[in-house]
């Protein structure tokens, strides 16, 4: 089917009570692994990736794989960046053809975060494309695409959030609640409380990051809360790479590289199928 914006799909999630699954990607076969898992459940979904990933498969071949994908299938597509570092970054990514931006500003001072984010949507919206924010730090459990080990799990102030959807009309956005990027050393523990106020306060679409890891029915119950797109990077990396270990383990000196990396796209669409069904976006489209 097309190509669509993140506005498009997180404003239906919202309003249908389940959430869009976002997977990051940096290469051919990890792609088709998500695009083929939504496209048998016939579920929307967002392809992204972090600036270390589009710069590794470059913005240009990143969309063109996308959209030659998605052309196949019969399911709505988003191509988002993930995590964007800067202004340059996101007009970058306007111009390599994304449907989606994220600017994190996260870890400026709020004004600064403000700012920024509003030249972003200025320059987006003007192309017709989305804009993700963030409030409130979402840490890292270990180093990752996203961004480097921090240990932190910062909580978002919904007096902030408020005011930061006001000034910045963003499409979405991601507000630290306790959950963080990596794999918890411990279970989370979510603020529900915390995302009740911020979904009273802004009343837009609210991202998830660091879905990994976080307990089905804490997903579940985020999702009733407002919570229309979940991010999912770390869970199909380490299915991918584990499988791709074994693999070689087990075929010594196999050449064949199709040979070694089709078990590690088969474990990825089985994963990526669990985490669409998690959001209860299957069947959706
Ligand atoms: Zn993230």
């Amino acid at each position: 089917m097309s190509i669509v914006t993140n506005k498009e799909l997180l404003d239906r999630a919202k309003k249908g009570s389940y959430a869009v699954a976002a997977f990051n990607t940096n290469n051919l076969e990890y792609t088709q692994a998500i695009l083929w898992a939504a496209a048998e459940l016939q579920a929307p979904v967002i392809v992204e990736a972090a600036k270390s990933e589009v710069d590794y498969m470059d913005g240009h071949v990143f969309v063109a794989m996308i959209s030659a994908l998605a052309a196949k299938l019969s399911i709505p597509v988003g191509i988002h960046l993930d995590h964007g570092p800067s202004y340059e970054e996101a007009v970058r990514c306007l111009a390599y053809g994304f449907k989606s931006v994220m600017y994190d500003g996260s870890a400026l001072p709020l004004e600064e975060n403000i700012a920024n984010t509003r030249k972003v949507v200025e320059a987006a919206h003007a192309c017709g494309v989305s804009v993700e924010g963030e409030v409130g730090v979402i840490g890292q459990a270990e180093d990752s695409p996203e961004g480097k080990k921090n240990d932190l799990i910062g909580i978002a102030n919904p007096d902030e959030c408020e005011r930061f959807v006001k000034e910045t009309r963003v499409d979405c956005f991601a507000a630290a609640i306790g959950n963080a990027h990596g794999l918890y050393k411990r279970k989370p523990a979510l603020r529900f409380d915390i995302l009740a106020e911020i979904e009273r306060r802004t009343g837009i679409p609210l991202v998830l990051h660091g879905g990994t890891g976080i307990p089905e029915e804490d997903l579940r119950k985020a999702i009733t809360m407002g919570v229309s797109k979940i991010n999912f990077s770390t869970v199909m990396r380490k299915g991918g790479i584990e499988t791709l270990t074994a693999t070689l383990h087990a075929n010594p000196g196999e050449l064949d590289l199709m040979k070694l990396l089709a078990p590690s796209r088969d474990k990825m669409i089985e994963i990526a199928k669990q985490h669409i069904i998690m959001c209860m976006s299957d069947h959706k489209v």
